[in-house]
């Protein structure tokens, strides 16, 4: 048996269920990698995501190789491509049988039942495994057979389903170890387009500027992943108290590595619930607190399953349409280069423009500042947060945005909107983290930093907190 392990956003070798299943089942393993740097650009992936993507993907061949395992490279354009280069990589390679894991977005699927189609003709099965999530999207079921709408009753069904307190079905990270049996290595050179050099930018994209190895502060890689997972281990229990502050590293920053899966969500589950004995709630208030975390990313991709409407730029709540929405590009350009004159707000803009990430307390902040108070259509920060974010995930994102817009599922009611002002006082009281983001406000002292008056260095407010705040209920009252 000759087997390809198609990889996409799965980029590791650890508790990787395709490739577990390729190496115990094929005595010969390649991997692929296919970029569409056009297609991803219509997805809105931007640079950051993107170079993080390489980036891991280098880590992944360098640890492949040491496994005899090669990593082929093949740049495309489009999804559309993929289905007719797959049938030729396929014939040329020989394969028996290909795996992947399964995604779940729209275009993704479509992608995948396509490859299907195609490889069927030439009688070579593809098995896509479920990897990115802990149960399949689908599996989490009313008692009427719907899709969950609504986060709390999911969240107590999908616990039932792992098992309640005893995580035994909740399946298992599969160790890959060194000296495990591994398949030999499938020699193609010089037979075909595909190549092993992984280029450190794409057409169309630009690499982020990389220092001692890392990007934007992160260091890529299965490694440096599971080392944050180790370090995050140890301060855990804290999780529940500390995660609101941004000022404080107190949550995991394992977002970007989740996303590209250089880390499986399995590892993050097992790694807490062996810590708490099995149990999803109770026991550790921290570490439940965190499983939930886990539990939202699961609900926000079982959602795109069930809602292919999500993934077609549709609020999840129809009426809400009918909002209208501003589309003023010139209030818009200040909320993306944190310039609004809010100061929380633009710390956590210009954290997101520095680092390629936002602290959650902040991403639901400055998304209700700009589709509550500025009342501009919430896509466009949707799309604004995809280009720029290293974990950009289209279903955290979307859901996140549909969340704080008052438009998605089990979203925050419409009359209850972030004030801006009393969020930077509560969860960043000294200004700390305002005076690392904006340091034209660096001197000023606690009460002021918050609401500063009018100074020649810093703007004023581009508008009244309260007055927008009124206006933006009104508008979504007139909708019921
Ligand atoms: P932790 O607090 O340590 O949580 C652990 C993991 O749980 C995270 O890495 C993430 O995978 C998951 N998680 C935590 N909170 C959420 C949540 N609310 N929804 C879904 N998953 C969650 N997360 C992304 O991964 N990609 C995005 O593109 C993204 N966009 C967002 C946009 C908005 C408007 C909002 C409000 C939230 C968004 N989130 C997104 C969710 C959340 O903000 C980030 O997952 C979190 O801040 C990442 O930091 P962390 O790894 O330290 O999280």
């Amino acid at each position: 048996q000759r087997g390809l392990v198609w990889l996409r956003n799965d980029l590791r070798i650890q508790d990787n269920t395709a490739l577990y299943h390729a190496a115990r089942s094929c005595a010969q393993v390649a991997a692929i990698f296919i970029a569409c740097p056009q297609t991803w650009r219509s997805h809105d992936e931007g640079d950051p995501v993107v170079s993080f993507r390489l980036a891991c993907l280098r880590e992944l061949q360098q640890s492949l190789a040491e496994r005899h395992i090669p990593l082929y490279f093949l740049e495309l354009q489009k999804f559309a491509q993929v289905p007719r280069a797959m049938v030729q990589i396929a014939q040329k390679l020989k394969i028996d049988a290909l795996f992947a894991n399964a995604e779940y977005p729209l275009n993704e699927r479509r992608r995948d039942s396509d490859v299907r189609e195609a490889l069927k003709k030439i009688d070579v099965p593809i098995e896509y495994c479920t990897d990115r999530t802990l149960l399949p999207p689908g599996a989490v079921k009313t008692g009427s057979g719907d899709a969950y709408k609504v986060f709390t009753p999911f969240k107590h069904t999908f616990i039932e389903q792992c098992g309640g307190t005893d995580f035994a079905p909740l399946p298992q990270p599969r160790t890959m170890e060194e000296d495990d049996n591994w398949p030999s290595w499938i020699e193609v050179r010089g037979e075909h387009n595909l190549v092993q050099t992984i280029p450190a930018q794409l057409p169309g994209y630009h690499a982020v500027p990389e220092k001692k190895g890392e990007l934007l502060g992160w260091k890529p890689g299965e490694k440096a992943a599971a080392k944050r997972l180790r370090e995050f281990r140890e301060d855990i229990d804290g999780y529940e108290d500390e995660r609101d502050y941004p000022a404080i590293d107190a949550t995991s920053r394992l977002s970007p590595y989740l996303n590209c899966g250089a880390i499986s969500i399995r590892q993050c589950a097992h790694m807490a619930l062996t810590l708490n004995n099995g149990q999803w709630a109770g026991g550790s208030d921290g570490i439940s607190c965190w499983l939930s975390e886990l539990i939202w990313r699961e609900f926000y991709t079982h959602l795109l399953v069930a809602f292919p409407q999500l993934s077609k730029h549709k609020p999840f709540k129809p009426e809400t349409d009918k909002v209208p929405w501003s589309y003023d590009q010139d209030k818009f350009r200040h909320w993306c280069d944190g310039k609004t004159g809010v100061p929380i707000v633009d710390a956590a803009m210009r954290q997101l423009n520095q680092t390629g990430w936002m602290h959650n307390r902040l991403r639901m902040v400055v998304a209700s500042f700009l589709s509550k108070n500025l009342l501009i259509d919430w896509r466009w920060g949707e799309r604004y947060f995809m280009q720029h974010l290293l974990d950009a995930d289209f279903a955290a994102n979307n859901g996140g945005w549909q969340w704080a817009a008052s438009t998605g599922t089990d979203a925050a009611p419409y009359f209850r909107v972030f004030n801006p002002y009393s969020q930077s006082k509560k969860f960043d009281r000294h200004g700390e983290f305002i005076r690392d983001f904006v340091p034209e406000l660096r001197e000023l002292g606690d009460d002021e930093i918050h609401c500063p008056p009018p100074s020649q260095n810093y703007p004023p407010p581009i508008c009244d907190v309260g007055q927008s705040r009124k206006h933006a209920i009104e508008v979504f009252a007139a909708l019921k």
